[in-house]
C-alpha cells in the first residue's frame, strides 16, 4: 500500500526480500533514466534458489553520484491514478514518467545475459 519495497522478483519461483539479511543494494533507489541496470545471473546448476542479482553500470558513474536503476515494477493489473500515485516516482529527471509501474510486463530476454 506504501509503494515502498525491499522486494525483488528473482525468478518464477523465488523473490527476494532485503529485509531478511538484504546487503546495502536494496537502497538503490529506481529512476526513470538510471545509471545502473539489475541483471539476474543464473545458477549454472540450474538450483533457482541460488540466482543472483548483479548490478550493472549502464555508463561511467561519477564519485558521488547516486546509483539507481529501472525497478520495472509490474503489477499484472490496470495501471489507476491510485496506483500510480502510489508507486509514484520521484527521480526528478527531466524524463521521468511520474511512476515506477510498468503498463505490462516484458518477456524476459534471456539471450542479453552476461553479454556485458
Ligand atoms: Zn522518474
Amino acid at each position: 500500500d506504501t509503494g515502498h519495497t525491499f522486494l525483488f522478483t528473482l525468478n518464477e519461483r523465488y523473490v527476494i526480500d532485503a529485509n531478511f539479511e538484504g546487503n546495502v543494494a536494496r537502497w538503490i533507489n529506481h529512476s526513470c533514466v538510471p545509471n545502473c541496470r539489475a541483471v539476474v545471473e543464473e545458477n549454472q546448476q540450474g538450483r533457482r534458489r541460488e540466482d543472483r542479482v548483479l548490478i550493472e553500470s549502464l555508463r561511467e558513474i561519477a564519485a558521488g553520484e547516486e546509483l539507481t536503476y529501472d525497478y520495472g515494477i509490474s503489477l499484472g493489473e490496470r495501471l489507476t491514478p491510485r496506483l500510480k500515485k502510489i508507486w509514484e516516482c520521484r527521480c526528478g529527471h527531466a524524463r521521468c514518467i511520474g511512476t515506477m509501474l510498468k503498463p505490462k510486463r516484458k518477456p524476459v530476454d534471456r539471450s542479453k545475459n552476461g553479454t556485458t
